[in-house]
């Protein structure tokens, strides 16, 4: 038997010259053969360890490991590179790689188990350093080797993936990988230990990855090569961008439903993202003005001067509307030109400070303004026509009338006792037409100098107010009128004008009393957002509804001449006059209630 324990001379220097330990065993786990390289690694000296029991080497909590690596071996299986433990003289546990193989005599018969033995606790530090590095990064870190097997992951891969780290060590990397993406997967790694350099995965596209439970998550990837003695492995950063989609798809629904073309542009000035009214009013698609120049929407005689302007709108970033007092236009894709109004505001986004423009097609409200412009022009010119014909006409009409009213009066003084009473009365009515055409020509050409061209003075109204009291004395007293009044404030505008007021609204309120009922006047000033709100109530007849507004037209009368007398100027008076200040006057009213007329003037 002792024979077969000798080790050829020549192998024996070969043995000799591995760095790796090696000890052989027999059948029962003696040791009958180690190398000096066993020795230095476990601090026997040889004839210390020759006859031992293998287990001298095993720490008591690998004591069935040996026993299940031999059996492998018997049944023929290969042990290579096992990542184990083990102990020395000194009882320190080093980490080695064992790789065990069969000892067989000349007839091919088993009758031991040669154990090479690699030292590997330096490289287990380094990688419990490098574990220790990878769990400190926020992301998953997934290490692959160059056939796609993942080496090393950290507890965030777990956690994201939902992956023990056990299941996954050893693994395909597809494995993290959606199904419908697998196929192309290897090729794109391949590709990268082609040419391995620090990158992101997948610009530009949209990637997934895909949990335990078989649940897909969008991710982003960033990948770097890692050149270690092994070989050259790639480090994957992954990181879930669930958050961040949802609120992008969040930004893009509302980005969608602004009733403006909104337009996303980088400092550089490159289009980074539009919504569908863009495409819209623009005629362009999306994909065609995505990453363009926004000089592409503008008008060429404006593009010159707009990088400038964006640069400076990057340099004191704000929300303000562009372009403020400038007519802005858009260009569509066949270059036609519409107006625009644009309001720019600052975004930060994880991509840099962007701008967002909202972009309004302001043709219709261009177009309306324009038509609202001409109209407002015409109406002037016909008003200022009009106001010209009353005057001249009313002016002008004085002349032949007085004459008409003197030869009337001549008339009659001398046809006394000549007429007979017919035609003494035809007499009578022409005197009082004359009159009251007199009348009429004078309130028409009062009511016609009404113009802007005013005094605007400080009136006090109250002081007003009471000289009107004053002059109409003899009718208050007459018509046993009752006033009552609150302290009126102190306005701008024309003294005259706002006396005419006073006098017509105070005498209207008298005038229209109900028979029988004394008058009951109250006037009133209240202060009403910006404007004092004037309000002159009475007691008397009061104004059907459908009447409200016409009363305040020119010549406009309720009644006949004999019920009440009067030229249905005065009402159209007051609305000149409040109208020119800027103001309103309207009535409410209830017939045989009463009447409240209200007008307004701009403090
Ligand atoms: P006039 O008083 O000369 O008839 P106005 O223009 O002042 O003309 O008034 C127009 C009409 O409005 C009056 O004829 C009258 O029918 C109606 N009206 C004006 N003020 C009052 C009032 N305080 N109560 C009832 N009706 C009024």
């Amino acid at each position: 038997m002792e024979q077969i324990y000798k080790v050829p001379c020549s192998h024996l220097s070969i043995i000799e010259s591995i760095k790796d330990a090696v000890i052989v065993r027999d059948l029962n786990g003696k040791i009958f053969f180690v190398n000096s390289a066993a020795e230095k690694l476990f601090g026997y000296r040889a004839d210390e360890i020759l006859k031992q029991d293998v287990e001298i080497i095993i720490p008591s909590i690998k004591a069935n490991e040996e026993k299940r690596l031999v059996e492998s071996i018997l049944w023929g299986e290969k042990v290579e590179n096992y990542e184990t433990e083990r102990v020395d003289k000194f009882n320190n546990i080093i980490y080695v790689s064992v790789s065990l193989s069969a000892l067989k005599d000349e007839e091919g018969k088993t009758i031991g188990i040669t154990k090479v033995i690699r030292n590997i606790t330096e490289k287990k530090r380094a990688e419990g350093k490098f574990q220790a590095l990878l769990e400190s990064a926020p992301d998953a870190m997934v290490i692959v080797n160059k056939f796609g097997q993942i080496v090393l992951v950290n507890a965030q891969t777990e956690k994201l993936f939902g992956h023990e780290r056990g299941d996954l060590v050893g693994q395909e990397v597809e494995i993290l990988i959606p199904l419908r993406f697998k196929g192309k997967h290897p090729d794109h790694r391949k590709h990268f230990f082609g040419d391995p350099k620090m990158r992101e995965m997948g610009a530009g596209l949209e990637l997934y990855g895909v949990r335990k439970d078989g649940s897909e998550f969008p991710v982003e990837i960033s990948l770097s090569p890692l050149k270690l003695e092994e070989g050259t492995f790639v480090s994957a950063a992954i990181r879930d961008i669930s958050i961040r989609k949802k609120s992008e798809a969040k930004f893009k629904g509302l980005l969608e439903s602004a009733p403006d073309a909104m337009v996303i542009v980088n400092k550089e000035g490159n289009i980074q993202l539009i919504n569908a009214q863009t495409e819209k009013i623009f005629d362009y698609k999306r994909e065609e003005i995505i990453g363009k120049k926004v000089e592409i929407l503008i008008p060429e005689r404006f593009k010159g001067v707009h990088p400038n302007n964006r640069t400076g709108f990057f340099t004191e970033p704000r929300t303000r509307s562009m372009g403020a007092e400038l007519e802005l236009y858009g260009r569509k894709k066949d270059g036609t030109e519409f107006p625009v109004e644009i309001s720019l505001s600052p975004i930060e986004t994880e991509d840099g400070l962007l701008v967002s423009s909202a972009i309004r097609d302001i043709t219709d409200k261009k177009k309306a303004a324009m038509e609202l412009k001409d109209y407002a022009n015409r109406l002037e010119t016909s008003n200022k026509e009009l106001e010209q014909f009353a005057y001249v006409a009313s002016h002008d009409l004085q002349e032949p009338l007085r004459n008409i009213s003197n030869y009337v009066e001549l008339l009659e003084k001398r046809s006394i006792g000549l007429l007979n009473d017919e035609s003494k009365h035809f007499l009578s009515v022409v005197v009082k037409s004359t009159e009251r055409m007199k009348i009429l020509i004078r309130e028409l050409l009062n009511f016609s100098r009404i113009s802007r061209e005013k005094i605007i003075e400080k009136v006090d109204c109250t002081k007003i107010f009471n000289e009107v009291l004053a002059d109409m004395d003899f009718i208050i007293r007459e018509n046993n009128v009752e006033i009552i009044t609150s302290e009126l404030p102190l306005i701008n505008a024309n003294e005259t004008e706002i006396k005419q007021v006073f006098q017509n609204l105070l005498s209207n309120a008298i005038k229209f009393k109900k028979q029988n009922i004394n008058p009951q006047i109250t006037v009133h000033c209240i202060k009403n957002n910006k404007e004092w709100e004037f309000s002159i109530h009475d007691n008397g007849i009061g104004i059907k509804e459908e009447y409200l507004k016409r009363i305040f037209f020119i010549f406009q009368r309720l009644h006949t001449e004999t019920e009440y007398p009067g030229t249905g100027i005065g009402l159209a008076t007051c609305k000149k006059i409040i109208e020119l200040n800027e103001g309103k006057i309207w009535v409410s009213s209830q017939p045989g209630t009463g009447s409240t007329f209200y007008f307004t003037i701009p403090q």
